[in-house]
């Protein structure tokens, strides 16, 4: 290859995508639907010598399927594809939710959900759905594969636990039981077409007889370097029973205290901090009704 030379290899098969990948160690990186490396390749923050294209491996590796209690989602899944599935509809709808409020048409039929991971921004929308899924990422390499909870994988902005020679070929989570509620809250610049300036994935499972929550997951896009889970809002979520004014203003505080925001073009840290506590309130009171407001009387 000559110095500053850029070669492109279109692998027809896994194997043959694993073994270039092993090949070209450091220099070599996946590319997907494109939609994150065309922008990152023109402004010149991204130089790769060697693309892995991996076009020609969405026979393999574009597929959304149940097996037994989970959902697993092939890495080339293109957005449009998860909005479109019957799976994804019934068994996760939290991932919909999120997956709607991505770029335009054109982004959810190229971009991918492994792109979406692999590219580890902490604005990415599909990501608070996933580790409030507990999603676990595999990653194959001509070693064999490997499953790495989503929370382990994405180490940084833009920083993955990925080894070189590796792939993410598929994303694996437990189905969402049918009574259970779920929100993605996101506040961009506009209202279309925009990254995240702060985002909110919540879910919560009702224990039978009104007897708190089995279940609750409240995880912060773009208020830290990567996804935040907030323990404290879960475990009040959890216990809250009935769900009142004190736990969720609890709640509320705790998601702010958990944010480590920076500030950037699109907001300051205090707002987005501000923020995430506000999207967590947001997404409660759709999921609980305006009761759960202080002075709000329902019936
Ligand atoms: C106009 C526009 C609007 C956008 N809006 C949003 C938005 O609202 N929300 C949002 O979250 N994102 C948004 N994005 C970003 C982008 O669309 C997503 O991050 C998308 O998921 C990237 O997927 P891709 O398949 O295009 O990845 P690519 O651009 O092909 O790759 C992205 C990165 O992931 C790596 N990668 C890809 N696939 C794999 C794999 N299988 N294994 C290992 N590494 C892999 C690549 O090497 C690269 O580092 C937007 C982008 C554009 C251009």
């Amino acid at each position: 290859m000559q110095d500053g030379a850029v070669s492109v290899y279109s692998p027809a098969t896994l194997r043959e995508a694993l073994r270039l990948l092993a090949e070209g160690g450091e220099a070599a990186r996946p590319l997907a639907g494109g939609t994150d490396a065309m922008v990152r390749l023109k402004d010149g923050s991204w130089q790769p010598r060697l693309w892995i294209n991996l076009l020609r491996l969405r026979p393999d590796l574009s597929y959304i399927r149940m097996s037994g209690d989970s959902v697993e989602v092939g890495a080339l899944t293109s957005f449009a594809s998860l909005l479109a599935s019957p799976i994804i509809q019934s068994c996760a709808p939290l991932l919909a939710k999120a997956v709607r409020t991505i770029g335009g048409p054109a982004v959810r039929n190229m971009g991918t959900l492994g792109g979406n991971i692999g590219t580890a921004s902490p604005a990415g929308d599909s990501l608070p759905a996933l580790y409030a899924l507990d999603a676990r990422v595999r990653l194959a390499s001509l070693r064999g594969e490997r499953d790495v909870p989503i929370a382990a994988f994405i180490t940084g902005p833009g920083r993955t636990a990925i080894q070189p020679g590796e792939l993410i070929c598929a994303v694996q989570f437990a189905t969402q039981s049918r009574d259970e509620l779920c929100a993605y809250e996101k506040l961009g610049l506009r209202s279309a077409h925009a990254i995240a300036v702060a985002s909110v994935a919540l879910r919560l499972a009702p224990t039978f007889g009104d007897r708190g929550h089995r279940l609750a997951r409240v995880a912060l896009g773009a208020v830290a370097p990567t996804v935040v889970r907030v323990p404290e809002a879960e475990a009040a979520l959890l216990q809250a029973c009935p769900m009142c004014w004190d736990v969720v203003s609890y709640a509320v505080a705790a998601a702010r205290a958990a944010a480590e925001p920076i500030t950037d073009v699109r907001a300051s840290a205090e707002y987005r901090r501000a923020m995430a506590g506000n999207l967590l309130l947001r997404g409660l009171t759709r999921l609980l009704g305006p009761g759960v407001m202080p002075g709000v009387r329902t019936s």
